[in-house]
């Protein structure tokens, strides 16, 4: 892989560490609560799996897949459902796993449609959020780490469906993309 990788912004053991914290946080927040925590496909797999693991109260777990009708790598904003719940949300309190806010437009959707459908809470983990793209004004409940506008793979994001059981976060060199 080495050779496809210009540069680890975040590596195995500050991923595993900022994972921990963020469950004890989760944990201490909804320490009584009916608490279902919905990971969106396929980029949340490792972050979700890891985050799990680090959630010391009982809680049950769906997913989502959500597809952006934008052409290439810009986001619309419109989005396709493409696995919705296995279930009613109606006053659970919900916790969305994502793996990078970027725009925002997708979440924004995402957050607004959960809403609706009558849940106590609807609340976001992502782990990581790149603020200087956003489109749309939204609050990040539980971020991991803030990055620099940089298109990253690894934990979780692919470049073209690659490199998404990398355990750390890194940036490609620039003939990756080149093809
Ligand atoms: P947005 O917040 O713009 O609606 O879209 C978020 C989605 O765009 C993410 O779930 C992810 O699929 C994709 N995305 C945004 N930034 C990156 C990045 O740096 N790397 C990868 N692999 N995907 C990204
Ligand atoms: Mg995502
Ligand atoms: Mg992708």
């Amino acid at each position: 892989m080495e050779h496809v990788i210009d540069r680890v912004l975040l590596d195995e053991t500050a991923l595993q560490a900022k994972v921990q914290e963020l469950g004890e946080r989760i944990t201490r927040d909804y320490e009584g609560k009916d608490l279902l925590v919905v990971g969106i496909l396929k980029g949340s797999l490792l972050f979700m799996a890891d985050l799990l693991r680090a959630i010391r109260i009982p809680l049950e777990i769906d997913f989502m897949a959500l597809s952006s009708y934008g052409s290439g790598a810009s986001t619309s904003g419109e989005v396709r459902i493409l696995k919705d719940l296995d279930q009613s949300i109606e006053n659970r309190h919900v916790l969305v796993v994502e793996d990078v806010i970027d725009t925002g437009l997708t979440l924004n959707y995402l957050m607004d449609n959960l809403k609706s459908r009558g849940a106590a809470s609807v609340k976001v983990c992502t782990i990581l959020d790149k603020p200087e793209r956003r489109r749309v004004a939204m609050t990040v409940d539980y971020n991991g780490f803030t990055i620099p506008d940089e298109f990253v793979v690894g934990y979780g994001l692919d470049y073209a469906q690659q490199y998404r059981h990398l355990p750390f976060v890194a940036v490609l060199k620039r003939e990756v993309y080149g093809g």
